[in-house]
C-alpha cells in the first residue's frame, strides 16, 4: 500500500506550505468526502518511482472544545492511519505550550514520528533545535518550506524508513507481483452508495473463482480472483472481508484508505448514487482519479425502481458535470439486483488495456507531426515553438514524452489539443493520458 504521512503542529508553523510542495496539485485536493473534514486536506506526491499520500491533519493544539474537539478527533483518525508523522515546529518561534501538548499527544500514539523544524531560513537551526530538545524527540530535519531546502532529503529518508531503500530490483518485483493478479480494481465512492454491495455482488458472480489468499490474512484487503480464465483483484477499502467476521462493526468510510486505493488500483471504479447525483464529494474522488492518473469507469449505482423522468435528469446532470472527463464509460447499474454489473468488465478490460498499451515512437511521432501541420504550435518571442519527435513514457496512465524547443511555452490550449488528437487518433478510452514536454535547449 501506498505509505502515508501526516503533518502536525499547531497553526502557522508552515503545514500548508509543506503540504503544497508535497503534492503535486497546486491548489490541494481538500477531500471533504466523508462531509466531516473540514479542513483536513489530502495530496499525493511522489519521489521518484514512489508515491505518497500526505494528509495535513489541519492542526491540533491539545485543548480544543466542542467542533474543535471534533475536528481534533479526525486529525488524531489520521495520524493513527498514517504510516510516519511529520511533527512541525517553528524554528523562529521557538519552542511554545501548544507544542508541548502536541508531544503528549504524539508519545501517546505509538506511532513512528520525526521531529522537523521548520522556517531554518530565519535562524540558527542548531541553535534553534537546543530550544526543542526537552520535547525527547531526537534529532530533527531541519528544513525550510517556504524554499523548499531540505524537503527533498526528508521525504527520501522518511519513505526509506517506511520501505527500505528503493532499488531497480523492488521495481521488477512490482511488475512481476502485477502480473500474478491480473488487473487490480479499486472500488471507491462516498459512504452509502453502495460499494459493499457491488464487491460482493462482483464477488459472488457464478463464473467468479475466488483464489484463497495463501500467504496473507483474511484481512487483506486484495482479493484476487478468475473470471472467464482472467485475472482481476479487488482492492476492498468497504472492508467487506473484514464485515464478515460476525461481532465486528462495519468500519467507518476511511479517506486515506480510499485514496491508497486509488493510488494502488490500475483501474479504479467510481460507484456513485443515482438518486443523489453528482455531487461536489464525487468530484472530488474523481479528481484525485485524474490526478493520480489512474484509469477509471463510472458506476451509477441504484439504477433500478427509478421514474423514467428521475433518469433522465440523472442522464442530463451526468452529461454536463462529467463533461470534463468525456474518456471515461458511464454505466447505469443496480448492485442489489445484479443489473449490468457484468458490463462494467468490458469497460474495465478496455480502460486496463488503452492505459497499458505500448506506444511506438514512430506512430506517437507520425500523430505529432500531422498534429502540428494541421494546427501550428504558437510563436512565442517571434520564434515558432518546435516539436520534433516524442515517444512514450510510463504506463497507466500513458505518458507521452515530446522533444522541441522552447516546449516550456507550450500554452495549456495546446497541450489539450495535442492530446485529444493523441487520444481521438489511438482511441485510447478510460485513462487520462499525461504529456511531458522535453526541450532541447
Ligand atoms: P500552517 O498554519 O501550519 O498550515 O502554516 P502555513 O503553511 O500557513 O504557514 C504560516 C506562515 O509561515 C506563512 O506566512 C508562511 O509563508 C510562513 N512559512 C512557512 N514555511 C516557512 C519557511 O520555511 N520559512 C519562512 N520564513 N516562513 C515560512
Ligand atoms: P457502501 O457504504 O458504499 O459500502 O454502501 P453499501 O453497499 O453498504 O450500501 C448502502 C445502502 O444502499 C444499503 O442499504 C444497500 O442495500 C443499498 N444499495 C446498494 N446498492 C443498491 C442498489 O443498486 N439499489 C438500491 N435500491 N439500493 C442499493
Amino acid at each position: 500500500m501506498v505509505p502515508v504521512i501526516a503533518l502536525v503542529g499547531r497553526p502557522n508553523v508552515g503545514k500548508s506550505t509543506l503540504f503544497n510542495r508535497l503534492t503535486r496539485s497546486r491548489d490541494a485536493l481538500v477531500a471533504n468526502v466523508a462531509g466531516l473534514t473540514r479542513d483536513r486536506k489530502y495530496g499525493e506526491g511522489r519521489m521518484g518511482s514512489r508515491p505518497y499520500i500526505v494528509v495535513d491533519t489541519g492542526g491540533i493544539s491539545g485543548d480544543e472544545e466542542g467542533i474543535d474537539s471534533a475536528m481534533a478527533e479526525q486529525s488524531l483518525t489520521a495520524i493513527q492511519e498514517a504510516d510516519i508523522v511529520l511533527f512541525l515546529v517553528d524554528a523562529r518561534a521557538g519552542l511554545t505550550a501548544a507544542d508541548e501538548m502536541i508531544a503528549a499527544h504524539l508519545r501517546k500514539q505509538n506511532k513512528q514520528y520525526h521531529l522537523v523544524l521548520n522556517k531554518t531560513d530565519t535562524v540558527d537551526a542548531d541553535q534553534a533545535e537546543a530550544d526543542f530538545a526537552v520535547l525527547g524527540f531526537g534529532e530533527a530535519f531541519h528544513i525550510a518550506a517556504v524554499h523548499g531546502r531540505g524537503v527533498k532529503g526528508m521525504i527520501e529518508g522518511v519513505l526509506e524508513e517506511i520501505m527500505g531503500p528503493e532499488t531497480e530490483e523492488s521495481e521488477e518485483d512490482e511488475s512481476e507481483e502485477d502480473k500474478a493478479r491480473g488487473i487490480k480494481i479499486g472500488i471507491v465512492g462516498r459512504p452509502n452508495v453502495g460499494k459493499s454491495t457491488l464487491v460482493n455482488r462482483l464477488l459472488g458472480e457464478e463464473r467468479v473463482v475466488v483464489y484463497d489468499q495463501a500467504g496473507t490474512t483474511r484481512d487483506s484487503v486484495y482479493i484476487p480472483y478468475e473470471r472467464f480464465g482472467k485475472d482481476y483483484t479487488l482492492i476492498d477499502t468497504a472492508g467487506v472481508r473484514r464485515r464478515g467476521k460476525v461481532h465486528e462493526v462495519a468500519e467507518k468510510f476511511s479517506v486515506i484508505k480510499t485514496l491508497q486505493a486509488i493510488e494502488d488500483a490500475n483501474v479504479v471504479v467510481l460507484v456513485v448514487d443515482a438518486r443523489e447525483g453528482i455531487v461536489e464529494q464525487d468530484l472530488h474522488l474523481l479528481g484525485f482519479v485524474l490526478e493520480a492518473g489512474r484509469a477509471v469507469v463510472i458506476a451509477i449505482n441504484k439504477w433500478d425502481g427509478m421514474k423514467e423522468e428521475e433518469r433522465k435528469k440523472v442522464k442530463e446532470e451526468l452529461g454536463r458535470r462529467l463533461e470534463f472527463i468525456n474518456f471515461a464509460r458511464i454505466h447505469m447499474i443496480s448492485a442489489k439486483h445484479g443489473t449490468n454489473v457484468g458490463h462494467l468488465y468490458e469497460s474495465i478490460d478496455e480502460a486496463y488495456e488503452c492505459a497499458t498499451r505500448k506506444l511506438s515512437t514512430n506512430q506517437l511521432t507520425r500523430i505529432l507531426e500531422d498534429a502540428t501541420k494541421i494546427h501550428q504550435p504558437p510563436m512565442v518571442r517571434n520564434r515558432r515553438i518546435k516539436l520534433r519527435y516524442c515517444h512514450a513514457g510510463a504506463m497507466n496512465p500513458p505518458t507521452i514524452i515530446i522533444h522541441g524547443n522552447q516546449t516550456e511555452e507550450v500554452p495549456a490550449a495546446y497541450k489539450r489539443y495535442l492530446e485529444n488528437t493523441f487520444r481521438k487518433v489511438l482511441k485510447i478510452m478510460g485513462t487520462p493520458i499525461r504529456i511531458e514536454f522535453r526541450s532541447s535547449e
